[in-house]
Protein backbone atom coordinates (compact mmCIF):
# COMPACT_ATOMS: atom_id res chain seq x y z
CA UNK A 1 0.00 0.00 0.00
CA UNK A 2 1.11 3.65 -0.93
CA UNK A 3 2.66 5.46 2.14
CA UNK A 4 3.73 9.00 3.69
CA UNK A 5 6.56 8.91 6.15
CA UNK A 6 6.50 11.99 8.60
CA UNK A 7 9.59 11.07 10.91
CA UNK A 8 12.29 11.34 8.15
CA UNK A 9 15.67 13.40 8.68
CA UNK A 10 18.34 14.42 7.52
CA UNK A 11 21.38 16.56 8.35
CA UNK A 12 24.09 18.76 6.71
CA UNK A 13 27.70 18.27 6.44
CA UNK A 14 27.99 21.25 8.10
CA UNK A 15 25.37 20.76 10.90
CA UNK A 16 26.59 17.31 11.66
CA UNK A 17 29.94 18.82 12.83
CA UNK A 18 28.00 21.42 14.86
CA UNK A 19 25.01 19.40 16.68
CA UNK A 20 26.81 16.47 17.63
CA UNK A 21 23.39 14.96 16.83
CA UNK A 22 22.66 11.12 18.30
CA UNK A 23 23.10 12.00 21.82
CA UNK A 24 24.04 9.11 24.19
CA UNK A 25 23.32 6.39 21.16
CA UNK A 26 27.03 8.39 18.90
CA UNK A 27 29.47 7.09 19.21
CA UNK A 28 28.16 3.29 18.77
CA UNK A 29 29.37 1.30 15.59
CA UNK A 30 25.46 0.89 14.79
CA UNK A 31 24.95 4.70 14.83
CA UNK A 32 28.16 5.72 12.89
CA UNK A 33 26.61 4.31 9.47
CA UNK A 34 23.80 6.83 9.33
CA UNK A 35 25.79 9.41 8.41
CA UNK A 36 26.01 9.23 5.20
CA UNK A 37 22.28 8.11 4.45
CA UNK A 38 21.06 11.97 6.88
CA UNK A 39 23.71 13.69 4.31
CA UNK A 40 21.88 11.96 1.26
CA UNK A 41 18.65 13.44 -0.70
CA UNK A 42 19.23 11.59 -3.89
CA UNK A 43 19.55 7.64 -4.52
CA UNK A 44 19.72 6.54 -1.19
CA UNK A 45 17.13 7.71 0.12
CA UNK A 46 14.61 7.48 -2.73
CA UNK A 47 15.50 3.68 -3.23
CA UNK A 48 14.38 3.36 0.42
CA UNK A 49 11.67 4.94 0.26
CA UNK A 50 10.71 3.75 -3.40
CA UNK A 51 11.41 -0.08 -1.57
CA UNK A 52 9.00 0.28 1.11
CA UNK A 53 6.03 2.28 -0.98
CA UNK A 54 6.80 5.45 0.54
CA UNK A 55 5.41 8.36 -1.77
CA UNK A 56 6.36 11.20 0.22
CA UNK A 57 8.40 11.62 2.75
CA UNK A 58 8.50 14.44 5.31
CA UNK A 59 11.80 15.61 6.17
CA UNK A 60 13.07 16.95 9.42
CA UNK A 61 16.70 18.03 11.12
CA UNK A 62 17.71 15.25 13.74
CA UNK A 63 17.71 15.68 16.81
CA UNK A 64 18.50 18.09 18.38
CA UNK A 65 19.59 20.65 15.59
CA UNK A 66 19.98 24.01 17.14
CA UNK A 67 17.99 23.69 20.54
CA UNK A 68 21.15 22.71 22.00
CA UNK A 69 22.70 26.32 21.12
CA UNK A 70 23.08 28.88 24.39
CA UNK A 71 23.06 32.20 22.06
CA UNK A 72 19.46 32.91 21.47
CA UNK A 73 20.50 34.88 18.16
CA UNK A 74 22.95 32.10 16.77
CA UNK A 75 19.91 29.70 17.15
CA UNK A 76 17.44 31.59 15.20
CA UNK A 77 19.78 32.54 12.43
CA UNK A 78 21.12 28.91 12.16
CA UNK A 79 17.17 27.94 12.24
CA UNK A 80 16.43 29.51 9.79
CA UNK A 81 19.67 28.47 7.33
CA UNK A 82 18.43 24.93 7.83
CA UNK A 83 14.63 25.54 6.36
CA UNK A 84 15.57 27.26 3.34
CA UNK A 85 18.52 24.19 2.48
CA UNK A 86 15.60 21.76 3.63
CA UNK A 87 13.12 24.25 1.00
CA UNK A 88 15.72 23.75 -1.67
CA UNK A 89 15.47 19.73 -1.37
CA UNK A 90 12.12 19.79 -1.61
CA UNK A 91 12.23 22.17 -4.73
CA UNK A 92 14.41 19.14 -6.41
CA UNK A 93 11.88 16.59 -5.32
CA UNK A 94 8.52 18.47 -4.93
CA UNK A 95 6.57 15.07 -5.26
CA UNK A 96 8.59 13.09 -2.62
CA UNK A 97 9.36 15.27 0.30
CA UNK A 98 7.98 17.70 2.51
CA UNK A 99 9.08 19.78 5.02
CA UNK A 100 8.92 19.93 8.80
CA UNK A 101 9.90 23.61 10.62
CA UNK A 102 13.29 23.14 12.41
CA UNK A 103 12.68 25.87 14.74
CA UNK A 104 14.71 28.14 17.54
CA UNK A 105 12.68 27.42 20.88
CA UNK A 106 15.20 29.74 23.03
CA UNK A 107 12.66 32.53 22.17
CA UNK A 108 8.99 31.51 21.57
CA UNK A 109 8.34 34.80 19.64
CA UNK A 110 10.95 33.84 17.10
CA UNK A 111 10.11 29.87 16.88
CA UNK A 112 6.32 31.35 15.89
CA UNK A 113 7.78 33.54 13.28
CA UNK A 114 10.02 30.88 11.89
CA UNK A 115 7.22 28.96 11.92
CA UNK A 116 4.83 31.44 10.27
CA UNK A 117 7.46 31.78 7.50
CA UNK A 118 8.18 27.74 6.61
CA UNK A 119 4.49 27.36 6.34
CA UNK A 120 3.26 30.42 4.81
CA UNK A 121 6.46 30.87 2.61
CA UNK A 122 8.18 27.28 1.91
CA UNK A 123 4.98 25.54 2.30
CA UNK A 124 6.16 23.39 5.20
CA UNK A 125 3.58 21.19 6.90
CA UNK A 126 4.34 21.44 10.55
CA UNK A 127 7.41 21.33 12.76
CA UNK A 128 9.80 19.13 14.33
CA UNK A 129 10.31 19.74 17.89
CA UNK A 130 13.67 17.56 19.08
CA UNK A 131 12.13 17.56 22.61
CA UNK A 132 13.10 19.83 25.38
CA UNK A 133 15.33 23.44 24.55
CA UNK A 134 18.16 23.63 27.19
CA UNK A 135 15.78 22.36 29.91
CA UNK A 136 12.84 24.12 28.86
CA UNK A 137 9.75 22.13 28.05
CA UNK A 138 6.31 24.00 26.01
CA UNK A 139 4.38 23.79 29.04
CA UNK A 140 5.90 26.87 30.15
CA UNK A 141 3.21 29.99 30.19
CA UNK A 142 6.10 31.69 28.22
CA UNK A 143 5.14 29.89 25.39
CA UNK A 144 2.04 30.43 25.11
CA UNK A 145 2.91 32.73 22.26
CA UNK A 146 4.22 30.15 20.00
CA UNK A 147 1.23 27.87 20.87
CA UNK A 148 -1.10 30.44 19.79
CA UNK A 149 0.51 30.40 16.76
CA UNK A 150 0.21 26.74 16.04
CA UNK A 151 -3.26 26.87 16.91
CA UNK A 152 -3.76 29.58 13.96
CA UNK A 153 -1.80 28.02 11.54
CA UNK A 154 -3.48 24.69 11.96
CA UNK A 155 -0.33 22.79 11.33
CA UNK A 156 0.61 19.62 14.04
CA UNK A 157 4.02 19.74 16.25
CA UNK A 158 5.48 16.57 16.13
CA UNK A 159 7.57 16.00 19.41
CA UNK A 160 10.96 13.85 18.92
CA UNK A 161 12.99 12.64 21.63
CA UNK A 162 16.49 13.68 22.55
CA UNK A 163 18.63 12.74 25.74
CA UNK A 164 17.20 14.06 29.05
CA UNK A 165 18.60 18.32 30.37
CA UNK A 166 20.32 16.07 32.93
CA UNK A 167 20.69 12.33 34.15
CA UNK A 168 18.22 10.60 36.88
CA UNK A 169 20.41 8.40 39.87
CA UNK A 170 18.04 5.56 38.53
CA UNK A 171 19.61 5.15 35.22
CA UNK A 172 23.01 5.17 36.32
CA UNK A 173 25.32 1.92 35.70
CA UNK A 174 22.60 0.65 32.99
CA UNK A 175 23.96 2.04 30.07
CA UNK A 176 21.75 -0.22 27.94
CA UNK A 177 18.57 1.96 29.61
CA UNK A 178 19.79 4.82 27.69
CA UNK A 179 18.67 6.47 24.59
CA UNK A 180 16.16 4.76 22.50
CA UNK A 181 15.75 1.89 24.56
CA UNK A 182 13.46 3.42 27.46
CA UNK A 183 15.26 6.57 28.28
CA UNK A 184 14.40 8.59 25.44
CA UNK A 185 10.70 7.14 25.88
CA UNK A 186 10.21 8.63 29.39
CA UNK A 187 11.70 11.85 28.92
CA UNK A 188 9.54 12.22 25.49
CA UNK A 189 6.28 10.97 27.25
CA UNK A 190 7.17 13.39 29.96
CA UNK A 191 7.12 16.04 27.76
CA UNK A 192 3.87 15.07 26.34
CA UNK A 193 2.22 14.50 29.53
CA UNK A 194 3.58 18.44 30.89
CA UNK A 195 1.48 19.60 28.15
CA UNK A 196 -1.32 17.74 29.11
CA UNK A 197 -1.64 18.64 33.01
CA UNK A 198 -0.14 21.91 31.94
CA UNK A 199 -3.08 22.83 29.95
CA UNK A 200 -1.88 23.69 26.84
CA UNK A 201 -4.59 22.15 25.53
CA UNK A 202 -7.35 23.50 27.32
CA UNK A 203 -6.10 27.33 26.26
CA UNK A 204 -4.69 25.86 22.44
CA UNK A 205 -7.81 23.30 21.92
CA UNK A 206 -6.91 23.25 18.21
CA UNK A 207 -3.18 22.74 19.21
CA UNK A 208 -2.17 18.93 16.92
CA UNK A 209 0.35 17.11 18.79
CA UNK A 210 2.17 14.22 16.98
CA UNK A 211 4.08 11.46 19.09
CA UNK A 212 6.43 9.25 17.55
CA UNK A 213 7.42 5.61 18.36
CA UNK A 214 3.29 4.30 18.95
CA UNK A 215 2.86 7.41 21.24
CA UNK A 216 5.79 6.87 23.52
CA UNK A 217 3.31 4.32 25.79
CA UNK A 218 0.56 6.93 26.27
CA UNK A 219 -2.05 4.51 24.63
CA UNK A 220 -1.19 1.94 26.91
CA UNK A 221 -1.98 3.90 30.10
CA UNK A 222 -4.74 5.96 29.42
CA UNK A 223 -6.84 4.46 31.82
CA UNK A 224 -4.12 4.49 34.34
CA UNK A 225 -3.62 8.38 33.52
CA UNK A 226 -7.09 8.46 34.15
CA UNK A 227 -8.13 7.00 37.58
CA UNK A 228 -4.96 8.50 39.02
CA UNK A 229 -4.19 12.00 38.31
CA UNK A 230 -6.44 13.95 40.59
CA UNK A 231 -5.03 12.75 43.90
CA UNK A 232 -1.79 14.68 42.49
CA UNK A 233 -3.64 17.26 40.63
CA UNK A 234 -1.89 20.48 41.03
CA UNK A 235 -3.74 24.16 41.49
CA UNK A 236 -4.60 24.50 38.20
CA UNK A 237 -6.58 21.09 37.44
CA UNK A 238 -6.98 20.61 33.74
CA UNK A 239 -10.42 20.70 32.23
CA UNK A 240 -10.72 17.13 30.31
CA UNK A 241 -9.93 13.35 31.85
CA UNK A 242 -6.47 13.04 30.49
CA UNK A 243 -7.34 10.43 28.03
CA UNK A 244 -9.78 12.59 26.21
CA UNK A 245 -7.34 14.92 26.08
CA UNK A 246 -4.85 12.80 24.21
CA UNK A 247 -7.36 11.50 22.25
CA UNK A 248 -8.32 14.88 20.71
CA UNK A 249 -5.12 16.51 20.68
CA UNK A 250 -2.58 13.25 20.24
CA UNK A 251 -1.45 11.56 16.99
CA UNK A 252 1.00 9.46 17.11
CA UNK A 253 3.14 7.44 14.18
CA UNK A 254 4.39 3.92 14.29
CA UNK A 255 8.22 4.98 14.17
CA UNK A 256 10.60 2.84 15.67
CA UNK A 257 7.75 -0.08 17.26
CA UNK A 258 7.41 -2.46 14.21
CA UNK A 259 4.90 -4.64 16.64
CA UNK A 260 1.56 -5.29 15.86
CA UNK A 261 0.42 -5.59 19.54
CA UNK A 262 1.48 -1.78 20.07
CA UNK A 263 -0.16 -0.99 16.72
CA UNK A 264 -3.40 -2.53 17.95
CA UNK A 265 -3.03 -1.43 21.23
CA UNK A 266 -2.99 2.18 19.89
CA UNK A 267 -5.51 1.77 17.21
CA UNK A 268 -7.69 0.65 20.11
CA UNK A 269 -7.03 3.23 22.61
CA UNK A 270 -6.77 6.14 20.09
CA UNK A 271 -9.27 5.23 17.49
CA UNK A 272 -8.21 4.77 13.90
CA UNK A 273 -7.75 8.00 12.72
CA UNK A 274 -5.10 9.24 15.47
CA UNK A 275 -2.01 6.56 14.11
CA UNK A 276 0.26 7.03 11.12
CA UNK A 277 2.82 5.22 9.44
CA UNK A 278 6.26 6.41 9.96
CA UNK A 279 9.85 4.84 9.41
CA UNK A 280 12.62 7.62 11.50
CA UNK A 281 15.07 7.03 8.71
CA UNK A 282 17.85 6.46 8.65
CA UNK A 283 17.38 4.59 12.20
CA UNK A 284 15.05 2.22 11.17
CA UNK A 285 14.53 0.11 8.23
CA UNK A 286 12.05 1.30 5.51
CA UNK A 287 11.37 -2.51 4.32
CA UNK A 288 10.99 -3.64 7.87
CA UNK A 289 8.26 -0.98 8.50
CA UNK A 290 6.69 -1.54 5.22
CA UNK A 291 6.26 -5.13 5.67
CA UNK A 292 4.83 -4.80 9.23
CA UNK A 293 2.17 -2.13 8.09
CA UNK A 294 1.92 -4.06 4.85
CA UNK A 295 0.91 -7.45 7.06
CA UNK A 296 -0.99 -5.90 9.93
CA UNK A 297 -4.37 -7.85 11.28
CA UNK A 298 -6.41 -4.45 10.35
CA UNK A 299 -9.16 -4.07 7.95
CA UNK A 300 -7.88 -2.08 4.37
CA UNK A 301 -9.48 0.64 5.19
CA UNK A 302 -7.31 0.86 8.13
CA UNK A 303 -4.48 0.47 6.93
CA UNK A 304 -5.22 3.15 4.29
CA UNK A 305 -5.86 5.60 6.91
CA UNK A 306 -2.38 4.59 8.99
CA UNK A 307 -0.35 4.16 5.63
CA UNK A 308 -1.48 7.85 3.99
CA UNK A 309 -5.26 8.87 4.71
CA UNK A 310 -4.75 10.45 8.47
CA UNK A 311 -1.40 12.37 7.28
CA UNK A 312 -3.13 13.92 4.46
CA UNK A 313 -5.72 15.25 6.56
CA UNK A 314 -3.60 16.01 9.49
CA UNK A 315 -0.88 17.42 7.61
CA UNK A 316 -3.53 18.86 4.78
CA UNK A 317 -1.49 17.05 2.41
ZN1 LIG B 1 13.55 10.16 14.81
Amino acid sequence: MRKIALEEHFTRPEMSAYAQYGGSSRGSPVFEGFQERLLDFGEMRLEAMDRAGIDLAVLSVTTPGVQAEPDTNVAIKRARIENDFLAREITKHPTRYAGFAHLPLQDAAAAADELSRCVEQLEFKGAMVNGHTNGRYLDERSYDPFWERVEALGVPIYLHPRDPFDAPHMFTGHRELSGATWVWTVETATHALRLVFGGVFDRYPKAKLILGHMGETLPYLLWRLDSRWRVQAGSEPIERAPSRIIRDNIFVTTTGVCSHASLLCALSALGEDSVMFSVDYPYEDCEVAAKFIDSAPVSDEVRAKVCHGTARRVLRL
